[in-house]
């Protein structure tokens, strides 16, 4: 079985898009992972909830698909993140809210656990460093707690006697060992790693490999898009850029 592993959609139908065609290219895919932030940022929210609802998989709750039904404060978020997500706010629908609202915290698969920021703090923590990805080691129970947020894709694994993880900046992929690990794989959406193509990744149950893909979409729609509805430039510019 082929799990197709995403995150941090934000809004943005065309990588989506983008993201299950490649997928579907490498073989037929079993089952979606979404690791939250459905909406945020990008100028198609509903139309990416649509997809998503469609896609039937497994999705948990990401900050900015509660901050879109007012469940965090605008406070929380940086200026431009609020101004898109009063933006957000406007174009769902009741039934829109009501999936968002409805999205869990965390979820559990087999030998994952999927939150969107950390298991410590599924909405807001960012996994970023060593230090943190070791402290949520002790956070979750299963061998693989899979999350997303920092919009770049990452591996961290508990290796034994070590006080740190490693971290693994993952752009190939690695065989899933008996090793706690902390997995990434990057946004769909909006990605900050210096890479502006779409992230995803590929769990294969046959062989226990993950493989972390980037595949690139039409940046420029998109920007025209954020454009003609309003949204902040400097939303509009980092998609160019990736950062
Ligand atoms: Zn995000």
């Amino acid at each position: 079985m082929r799990y197709l592993i995403i995150a941090d959609i934000h809004g943005n139908l065309t990588a989506l898009e983008a993201v299950l065609k490649d997928a579907a290219r490498q073989g037929a895919v079993g089952e979606i992972w979404c690791l939250g932030d459905i909406v945020g940022y990008g100028p198609e929210p509903a139309e990416c909830i649509a997809l998503v609802k469609e896609l039937d998989g497994v999705c948990v709750a990401g900050n900015h698909d509660r901050g879109a039904i007012g469940q965090i404060e605008m406070q929380n978020f940086n200026p431009f993140a609020a101004m898109a997500l009063e933006w957000t706010m406007d174009k769902l629908s009741a039934a829109d809210m009501l999936y968002l609202g409805k999205l869990p915290e965390e979820a559990q698969i087999g030998d994952f656990m999927l939150v969107h920021g950390s298991p410590a703090s599924p909405l807001f923590e960012y996994i970023i460093s060593t230090g943190n990805a070791e402290r949520n080691f002790n956070f979750f129970d299963t061998k693989y707690c899979l999350v997303g947020h920092t919009h770049a894709p990452a591996v961290f694994r508990q290796e034994p006697e070590k006080i740190s993880a490693p971290m693994i900046m993952a752009n190939k992929g690695f065989l899933l060992s008996d090793e706690k690990t902390i997995i990434n794989p990057g946004a769909v959406g909006q990605p900050r790693d210096g890479d502006p193509r779409a992230s995803y990744v590929i769990y294969d149950t046959d062989d226990h490999f993950l493989r972390f893909y980037r595949v690139e979409y039409d940046v420029r729609s998109v920007q025209d898009k954020m454009a003609q509805a309003g949204l902040p430039l400097q939303l509009i510019m980092r998609l160019e850029t990736g950062k």
